[in-house]
């Protein structure tokens, strides 16, 4: 295990903001998570597991805590006539895990090429984007228990998913650690149809091939096209989660204009969509900048202190609350 001390948080985190962490510790093994535990015990400290810190945030105090990182990586194939699990430490880098799979010609998880963060995060908030996620494919996840002190393995179902919500970012948040997760995936082609804009790119380039790499390069262009690399740009993504409505209300607000998108998973309103009709696209408010590609996203250009992000925050949510009548719901979690 490597112990670092006074580590800014700034620089573990993509939207980089936040001051010194006492304690990070990097774990290597399944054993050290139960080591650094014991180590925060021992300090009589809070602990706060990370990864990548792509949907983190860190502020200006600091955490007077220990930060727990899994560095452990390798993926595992296991063919079987059922499918093809992954068995992936949760250190590796989530981007990689999805080459892979497309590179075995796997099918599952190649709409979620490029996303930021470790593989251990990636069941966290249930990660998703152009009609698929994480949930679909999890077949389960190794943990370390902290209320138990002991090393278990966790379904699916065990993790209650839900849009951009497991039971790890809600009712068990920091109980569990992330030591590994097991995808289970599938050979040949992914089925249509596709999320809207993945089908107007792949009508507008011409593309029938619907392999995963294809699928994979298809997802790569786009996101390149409307999202901010964060070893670029400072940012955590999507700022705030999109706006789910039943099938009554869906019908409603469609009447007054709203665009609305019917998909497996509910009845969306782009929350980004809300933004700019509120008038914040391309804005620059303390040092943070509303992407003028994707409004969901707020940008870190020249924020002095995680204050400014505050109040940009509050600005944004009370003008759509306002205009609108939603209350946006941050995505990203705080580091405290
Ligand atoms: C440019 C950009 C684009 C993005 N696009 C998308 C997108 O399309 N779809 C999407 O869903 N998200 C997206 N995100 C958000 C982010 O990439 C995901 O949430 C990702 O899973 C975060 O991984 P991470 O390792 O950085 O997590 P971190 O930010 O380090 O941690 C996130 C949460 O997971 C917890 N955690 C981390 N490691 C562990 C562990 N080992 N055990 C238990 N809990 C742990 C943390 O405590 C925290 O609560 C984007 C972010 C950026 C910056």
């Amino acid at each position: 295990m490597r112990v670092n001390e006074n580590i800014l948080i700034s620089s573990l985190t993509t939207m980089r903001l936040g001051g010194p962490a006492r304690y990070v510790l990097e774990v290597e093994t399944p054993g050290e998570v139960a080591d650094a535990y014991g180590f925060a015990e021992q300090y009589r400290l809070p602990t706060f597991p990370l990864g990548y810190g792509a949907n983190t945030l860190g502020h200006d105090e600091g955490f007077n805590g220990v930060i727990i990182i899994n560095r452990m990586q390798g993926i595992a194939d296991d063919f079987s006539a059922d499918g093809v699990r992954l068995k992936v430490m949760g250190g590796e880098y989530w981007d990689n895990v999805v080459a892979h799979a497309c590179e075995k010609g796997l099918t599952g998880i190649e709409a979620l090429s490029k996303i930021p963060g470790l593989a251990g995060s990636a069941p966290v908030q249930n990660i998703g984007a152009y009609g698929q996620q994480i949930s679909d494919v999890l077949e389960s996840i190794d943990v370390y228990d902290t209320a138990s002190k002991t090393y278990k393995t966790l379904s699916n179902s065990d993790l209650n998913f839900n849009y951009r919500e497991s039971i790890l970012n809600t009712t068990e948040r920091g109980r569990y650690f992330v030591i590994s997760i097991t995808l289970k995936l599938n050979s040949g082609e992914m089925s249509r149809p596709f999320y809207n804009s993945l089908e107007r790119y792949l009508s507008d380039h011409s593309i029938t091939d619907y392999s995963p790499a294809s699928i994979r390069e298809a997802v790569s262009a786009i996101r390149a096209e409307k999202l901010p690399d964060p070893l670029e740009k400072a940012s955590s993504g999507s700022f705030f989660h999109n706006i789910y409505v039943s099938d009554e209300e869906a019908e409603k607000v469609e009447e007054k204009g709203y665009p609305i998108h019917r998909g497996k998973d509910g009845n969306k309103i782009n929350a980004g969509w809300l933004i700019e009709q509120a008038g914040f696209k391309g804005k620059l408010i303390n040092g943070i900048r509303v992407s003028d590609k994707a409004c969901l996203v707020l940008i870190n250009e020249s924020a002095q202190s995680y204050n400014d992000l505050a109040k940009a925050r509050e600005e944004i949510v009370g003008k759509v609350y306002d205009k609108f009548g939603y209350w946006l719901k941050q995505e990203p979690v705080e580091l405290q």
